[in-house]
């Protein structure tokens, strides 16, 4: 088998054209739509990720602006600028974008974002919310992830669906939003045992472990549905091992080599071993990202009708 390869990038740009039409009805009802980006130091991924956000809300009219603070930045000085922005009226959605410089805490900086404007879900308000299966903002990437499965019209309810990862930020609220569309989730992480056998039961295997190539075709069931959240920046010695293993990256490779860049984005999921197994399957770069993005605008939109009293 060969699985079809699901288009995120297709799927991210559909998206983001709901949201610049939605973007223009409230502004025709006088209502402007705003996000800031809050970046604490100078990781480079964190600016990419940044300035790929600013450039969709520029993209789809809605207004945005770009906080940078120093890496020296302290908790309070942070919760102070996050203040500044729950209040500030031009502002609907407020995301820091993570991680965070080792000093400042992270669980209190994001519980000082008004639970009405934060557009990545991570409040404790939010994520209590989506517990109890309440409305809520979700986490972007999550809720992409179902928007992905939506579109692709896989009907889960029934269906045995395991998810490698238990983080906050993915596998935890992946699991409760696959839970309301009555999906059976089992969630692995560092501490399951079989680890191959148990995914090798699920028609649907969402993957978000941070272990570039992880995931190989012995861990699918034949047919089953792979949805690969990993991003990881590959270089040096970690590219040369990865390019043996999974030659499929050497596209990008030579890709990127002409545009100078010394380096690939691989996913958890060994793709080549994968795509013999898989019935489709989400690529990376390509796959889940786009859908992240394209689910922040979504909720800043959300979060400003909700702000502003209208209805959907
Ligand atoms: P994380 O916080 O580091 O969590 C990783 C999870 O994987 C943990 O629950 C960990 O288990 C589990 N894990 C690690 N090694 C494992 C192993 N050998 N076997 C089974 N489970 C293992 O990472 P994250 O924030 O969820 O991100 C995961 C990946 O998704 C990263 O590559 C990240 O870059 C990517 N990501 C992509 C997007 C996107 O837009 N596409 C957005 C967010 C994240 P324990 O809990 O037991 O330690």
């Amino acid at each position: 088998m060969v699985a079809r390869l699901i288009d995120g990038t297709r799927l991210g740009r559909e998206i983001r054209e709901e949201v610049r039409d939605e973007v223009r009805k409230l502004k025709l009802n006088g209502t402007n739509p705003g996000l800031a980006a809050v970046l604490v130091g100078d990781n480079p991924a964190s600016q990419v990720y940044v300035r790929s956000k600013i450039r969709a809300c520029g993209e789809l009219g809605i207004h945005s602006e770009e906080i940078r603070l120093p890496v020296t930045t302290t908790t309070s000085q942070l919760v102070e600028k996050i203040a500044a922005l729950n209040a500030d009226e031009k502002i609907d959605g407020i995301l820091v974008q993570l991680p965070l410089p080792g000093q400042i805490l992270e669980a209190v900086a994001l519980q000082a974002i008004s639970p009405e404007k934060d557009v990545d879900g991570l409040h404790p308000m939010n994520a209590g919310n989506l517990a109890l299966g309440r409305p809520s903002l979700r986490p972007c990437t999550p809720a992409g992830v179902m928007e992905i499965l939506r579109r692709e019209g896989l009907s889960l309810a029934g269906t045995q669906v395991a998810i490698v990862g238990r983080s906050n930020l993915v596998g935890k609220p992946q699991a409760l939003l696959l839970l309301q569309e009555h999906a059976t989730v089992t969630i692995c992480h560092s501490r399951t045992k079989q680890l191959a056998e148990v995914c090798r039961r699920a028609d649907v295997l969402v993957v978000a472990v941070g272990r570039p190539g992880m995931i190989t075709g012995e861990f699918i069931k034949p047919g089953a549905v792979v949805i690969d959240v990993g991003i990881n920046r590959l270089s040096g010695e970690a590219l040369k091992k990865h390019l043996t293993l999974d030659p499929s990256l050497n596209d990008q490779y030579e890709k990127n080599r002409k545009e100078g860049k010394e380096y690939v984005l691989a996913g958890d999921v060994n793709f080549l071993s994968a795509a013999q197994v898989a019935s489709a399957i989400t690529p990376v770069p390509g796959g889940v990202g786009p859908l992240t993005i394209a689910m922040l605008m979504k909720n800043t939109v959300q979060a400003a009708r909700q702000r502003h009293g209208i209805a959907a």
